[in-house]
């Protein structure tokens, strides 16, 4: 071989080295994409794009962890492993506060452990009519109030909330509510929204920890922001057979319009909208409440529901399951509509 045509095949195979290593490099930013199929158009990195059941669960596993890092719940949830399907990992320490006896169930105030270092109170409520408790236990239901609202408020029938939890209460239900309308981080190196859903699940953890209760049959249902935390909850723990979210699908390009910015924390928006986030519960129950006399700004119209559903349809179907979210549009505006949830969860947890 002469010095030139060395010269020729030394460059050619550093000509092809260095495509393999640039085909290599393509192929695994391709794959990347692939994982979180969506353009730079939209910012939705890390939307849901599965075509079949197994690569949607792979999708739903890797961003359940994306988002318990981004909220800064990780190390919790790590911890928390339960022992047992009634034993969370983290121990509660729960007390009875107060009890009192209504017409048909009775109202406790308890407190727990929320993390280690901070303890949370809730209302509870255990259906008065033991002889109709199933050998299983009472389904169960964590109530959620939204902005401005506290832990009663889902009781009060006076109220936009039509006191639902007050409904499920006489219905059969053992329900459970805990104030999320804090605006301040209560640990540092936590987010607002980390700590508001942290608390919820712990409520289910709660739940689970009561004989009286049916740990196979558990659901979530609130208002507004209750019905934001109720699709994060739904989403992220899969204990929730039944979610019912009212007055709150929508984009994130409507919450920037008009709302209080406490649903954003960092990293949320470049990678997903809410109707990934509702897809995170599929299989599983979803019902969306919607009032027909919503505006934007401000409010959650139903132009911006019906193809937000449309989307959680999508991931919905590829699991054989597109009925089981369903989009009710209700003839009022903000608030809650007991009779079609009531139905929806009775239907979901029999
Ligand atoms: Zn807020």
């Amino acid at each position: 071989m002469t010095r030139t045509n060395r010269a020729v095949r030394t460059a050619s195979t550093s000509r092809h080295s260095s495509f393999a290593r640039l085909r290599g490099c393509w192929l695994l930013i391709a794959a990347t994409l692939a994982l979180c199929a969506g353009s730079a158009d939209d910012r939705r990195e890390c939307r849901f794009a599965a075509t079949e059941p197994a690569a949607a669960e792979a999708w739903q596993r890797t961003t359940r962890q994306t988002l318990f890092d981004l909220l800064k719940l990780a190390d919790l949830h790590k911890s928390n492993a339960p022992r047992d399907r009634r034993t969370p990992g983290l121990p509660l320490n729960a007390k009875t506060l107060d009890a009192r006896r209504e017409e048909n169930h009775t109202r406790f105030e308890i407190e727990f452990d929320s993390t280690p270092t901070r303890r949370i109170r809730a209302v509870v409520t255990i259906p008065a009519a033991t002889a109709t408790r199933p050998a299983v236990g009472f389904p169960a239901v964590v109530c959620i109030h939204g902005h401005g609202g506290n832990a009663d408020v889902v009781y009060d029938t006076g109220s936009i909330y039509h006191g639902f939890a007050r409904a499920l209460a006489d219905s059969g239900y053992v329900t459970i509510s805990a104030a999320v309308g804090q605006h301040q981080v209560y640990e540092p190196g936590r987010t607002l929204m980390g700590e508001r859903l942290w608390d919820v699940m712990r409520c289910v953890d709660y739940l689970t920890t009561r004989d009286d209760v049916d740990a196979a049959r558990l659901g979530c249902a609130g208002l507004s922001l209750g019905g934001e935390m109720a699709m994060w909850l739904g989403a992220m723990d899969p204990r929730m057979r039944v979610t019912v979210s009212s007055g709150f699908l929508t984009t994130v390009a409507n919450m920037r319009r008009g709302h209080c910015p406490c649903w954003e924390f960092d990293g949320l928006t470049a990678r997903f909208d809410f109707a990934d986030i509702y897809s995170l519960t599929a299989p599983r129950a979803l019902l969306c409440q919607i009032g027909e006399l919503e505006r934007a700004p401000g409010g959650f119209p139903v132009d911006l529901a019906r193809p937000a559903m449309e989307e959680i349809r999508a991931c919905y179907r590829v699991f054989g399951s597109a009925d089981r979210a369903v989009l009710r549009i209700h003839p009022r505006g903000h608030e809650f509509e007991n009779d079609s949830a009531l139905e929806f969860i009775a239907g979901a947890l029999r």
